[in-house]
C-alpha cells in the first residue's frame, strides 16, 4: 500500500509508542493525586511540557495541553470572542482567512450567528493571504474603536491602542490543502501595529517548518501530535505570557485552571517525543520531501494532460516575495514540503481516489472535512477555481520514505485513472 493521504498518519513513530507505553500500564497514575502512583505522572506531564515549550523556544507556562488541533482552534476563537462578552465591552471582532481549515471556519462562523462580527480576508491564487486587506480590516477596526472611545472617553484617561484586544487575527501557518505558507511574520507585525491578539492554526506547520513565536509576534498558536507521528487526539495550544483568557474547560484545576480534565498522560507523553523527533530531523526530512515534490510535479505534469498546479508551482516560485527567514525555508518556496495538489480537468477527484485505492493508494481530494460531504473545496474556490473546478483537487501527501519507484507507479495510475474517466 502506498499511502499518500496526510502521509503522518500512517504509523506512530516508535520513539512515541515507546515513551506511552509505560503510562498505559506501571505508570497509570492520575497526575492529581498527590501520592507517589500520581505524581509520577505529574512529572511525565510537566517534563513533556517543558521538552515542547523548549522546542518552541517559550516558557513551559505557555503550553496548554488539548485534546487536538481542532479544540486548541476553538479555545483560541471563543476565548476572544467570549473575554469581550465577559467583560461587557464592544463585541469581539474576528478576522480570518477564507482557506482555513473548517476548525477555524465553523467556529467563527458559529459566534457570528451570535452577533459577532466576522471578517474574511481573501487569498490570491497561490493563496497567500492579502495583505493591504487585512490592513484594511484591521484600520477599520481601529478607527470604529477610536470614535467609540472619544463618545465614551476611559475613566481611568489611559490612552488608547490602536487597536483592541477584543480584535483577533486568525490566520494558519500552512493551508492543509495547497500547502501554502503565510507570511506569518508580515501578518504577527500587523496584528501588533494595530493591537489585535495572532491566533495561528499551526497544525499543518508544527514540526515541519521553522516557527519562530517571537519574531512572527504569535500570541496564540495551535498544534496537533497526529500529524507528526504522534498519538491522535492530544495537541497544544500556546498561549502568550501576560493574555488573560477566561477557562475553555471548567473543572478541576488542570492546565492552569482553563482546560479542566485529567490529563490524557500517555497521549502528552507520546506527543513530546514525537514533536523532539519531528524537531531534530525538520531540515533533513524536509529537503528530501521537498526534493520528491518537485519531481512529482514535474512528472505529473508531463504525463496527465490539462493537469494544474493548485497554489505555488515550486519550479517557478524562484523570487516570489522572498521572505528571508532562513535557507531551509526559502528552499521550500512557500510550499509545505510534502505537499502536491494538483487540478484535473473534467475529472473528480473523488472519482479518482477510488480508482487510486483499487491500485492500493491511499490519497485525498482536499480536507479531510470536505471529502467525502460533496460539498465543493472552499479552498479551491478562494483562490480563484470555479465551481466546477472546485470539485476536481486531487493531494498527496508525502513522506520523505516514499521511493522514485512507488512516485513512478503513483504518476501512472493517476494517468490511468485520469485516461478511464475523461472516456
Ligand atoms: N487545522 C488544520 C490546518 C488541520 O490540517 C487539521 C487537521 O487536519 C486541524 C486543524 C484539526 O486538527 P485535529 O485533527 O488534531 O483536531
Amino acid at each position: 500500500m502506498i499511502y499518500l493521504d496526510n502521509a503522518a498518519t500512517t504509523a506512530l513513530s516508535e520513539s512515541a509508542r515507546n515513551a506511552m507505553e509505560p503510562y498505559f500500564s506501571t505508570h497509570y497514575g492520575n497526575p492529581s493525586s498527590i501520592y507517589r502512583f500520581g505524581q509520577e505522572a505529574r512529572k511525565a506531564v510537566e517534563e513533556s511540557r517543558q521538552s515542547i515549550a523548549a522546542l518552541l523556544r517559550v516558557s513551559p507556562r505557555e503550553i496548554y495541553f488539548t485534546g487536538g488541533g481542532t479544540e486548541s482552534d476553538n479555545w483560541a476563537i471563543s476565548s476572544v470572542a467570549l473575554e469581550s462578552a465577559l467583560k461587557k465591552e464592544k463585541s469581539a471582532h474576528l478576522i480570518t482567512s477564507a482557506i482555513e481549515h473548517p476548525a477555524v471556519l465553523r467556529t467563527c462562523a458559529f459566534f457570528e450567528s451570535l452577533g459577532v462580527k466576522v471578517s474574511r480576508i481573501p487569498v490570491d491564487q497561490k493563496g497567500f493571504l492579502d495583505l493591504e486587506a487585512l490592513e484594511r480590516a484591521l484600520q477599520e477596526e481601529s478607527s470604529l474603536r477610536e470614535r467609540e472611545e472619544r463618545s465614551f472617553p476611559s475613566k481611568s484617561g489611559e490612552e488608547v491602542k490602536k487597536g483592541a484586544s477584543h480584535c483577533l487575527v486568525s490566520v494558519m501557518a500552512a493551508n492543509n490543502e495547497i500547502g501554502t505558507i503565510e507570511n506569518l511574520k508580515e501578518i504577527g507585525r500587523l496584528a501588533k501595529e494595530y493591537g489585535a491578539i495572532f491566533h495561528t492554526d499551526a497544525v499543518q506547520a508544527f514540526g515541519q517548518i521553522p516557527l519562530d513565536i517571537e519574531e512572527m509576534r504569535i500570541d496564540l498558536l495551535s498544534a496537533s501530535s497526529h500529524k507528526i507521528h504522534g498519538p491522535k487526539g492530544v495537541g497544544l495550544l500556546y498561549i502568550r505570557k501576560g493574555l488573560k483568557l477566561p477557562s475553555f474547560l471548567h473543572g478541576g484545576a488542570q492546565e492552569r485552571g482553563l482546560r479542566a480534565g485529567t490529563e490524557n498522560v500517555p497521549g502528552i507523553v507520546g506527543f513530546a517525543a514525537a514533536a523532539k523527533e519531528a524537531f531534530s530531523s525538520m531540515e533533513e526530512r524536509g529537503r528530501k520531501k521537498a526534493s520528491l515534490r518537485n519531481l512529482f510535479f514535474k512528472r505529473l505534469m508531463e504525463e496527465i494532460p490539462g493537469a494544474k498546479i493548485s497554489g505555488v508551482n515550486p519550479a517557478e516560485a524562484e523570487g516570489i516575495g522572498e521572505r528571508p527567514e532562513s535557507p531551509f525555508l526559502s528552499s521550500l518556496h512557500h510550499r509545505l514540503p510534502g505537499n502536491v495538489h494538483i487540478c484535473l480537468p473534467g475529472v473528480e477527484g473523488e472519482s479518482v481516489l477510488l480508482l487510486l485505492d483499487q491500485k492500493g493508494i491511499c490519497a485525498s481530494s482536499g480536507s479531510a472535512c470536505a471529502s467525502g460531504s460533496l460539498e465543493p473545496s472552499h479552498v479551491l474556490l478562494a483562490i480563484g477555481k470555479s465551481h466546477e473546478e472546485a470539485y476536481f483537487g486531487l493531494r498527496l501527501s508525502l513522506e520523505e520514505t516514499l521511493t522514485e519507484e512507488e512516485l513512478e507507479y503513483t504518476v501512472e495510475a493517476i494517468r490511468e485513472a485520469v485516461e478511464k474517466l475523461r472516456g
